[in-house]
């Protein structure tokens, strides 16, 4: 039989340090409907899902959900932020949540990717000259068998593009040909853009460890590149 929650011997402490952090949360409105929880991708993993988490938040259980390997499959997708009736900002609570476990007691994986893309600028660890190098084969490969994209080229640092794109570092590593959908695409309608040669990764695993560090110093480095080299008014990240 379930144990019964002793609410006398809870209280809503962590529910307090985080509105401190985001005044306009919400936890206070959750109505309990479940809309959030009906399109969450990460519902009924390790016995939780959305619309529990803010109840226990509300309650009080304090223990069992920063316990709960759950914040750890959150996507941080926003669906349910998208559709919640009265904005209770589940993600950002799921954040703070991650936050509040030490550093090195965050999923191991999560920490590795993070730190890989720190050193290496992606999270899989690819030197940029093999980026560099398996973007321009595989155009080439195109432009060589594909006679109707016998122009197409993709550029790395090309001054003065349009827009700057992002790409996840699996795809050249493991599925080079995903590439060429997007280039297609992208060279039929005649876009300017270019692939940037620093902190090219679209995907940031430093945002989902909840390391503020780690995640600002991508951001900065790639942005400081952008604006000081390649200097594209926009950036587009495909993640
Ligand atoms: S959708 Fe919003 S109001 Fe409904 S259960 Fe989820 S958090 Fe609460
Ligand atoms: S942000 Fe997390 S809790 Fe919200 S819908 Fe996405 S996976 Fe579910």
């Amino acid at each position: 039989m379930a144990e019964a929650i002793k609410i006398d011997e809870l209280d809503i402490a962590f529910k307090e340090q985080v509105l401190e952090k985001i005044p306009d949360a919400g936890f206070d409105l959750c109505l309990t409907c479940g809309t959030c929880t009906g399109g969450c991708p990460a519902s009924e993993q390790f016995d939780m899902d959305p619309r529990k988490l803010v109840r226990m938040l509300n309650l009080g259980m304090d223990d069992q959900i920063k316990k709960s390997n759950w914040i750890w499959v959150c996507s941080m997708c926003g669906r349910c932020l998208f559709v919640c009736p009265m904005n209770v900002d589940i993600p950002k609570l799921v954040y703070n949540l991650r936050k509040s476990v030490p550093r090195e007691n965050r999923p191991k994986g999560i920490i590795g990717s993070c730190d890989q893309h720190i050193r290496s600028g992606n999270a899989m660890g690819v030197p940029t000259k093999d980026f560099i190098f398996t973007v321009t084969d595989v155009a080439e490969e195109i432009a060589e068998e594909q006679p109707e994209f016998k122009d197409l080229k993709v550029s790395v640092d090309r001054e003065g593009a349009m827009m700057a794109l992002n790409q996840n570092s699996r795809e050249p590593v493991t599925e080079p040909d995903e590439l060429g959908p997007l280039w297609k695409i992208l060279h039929t309608v005649g876009a300017d853009w270019t692939y940037p040669s620093v902190m090219w990764a679209g995907e940031n695993y430093c945002m989902f460890l909840a390391d503020d560090e780690g995640w600002k110093y991508i951001l900065e480095e790639f942005v400081f590149h952008i604006d000081n080299n390649i200097k594209s008014p926009m950036v587009v990240n495909t993640e």
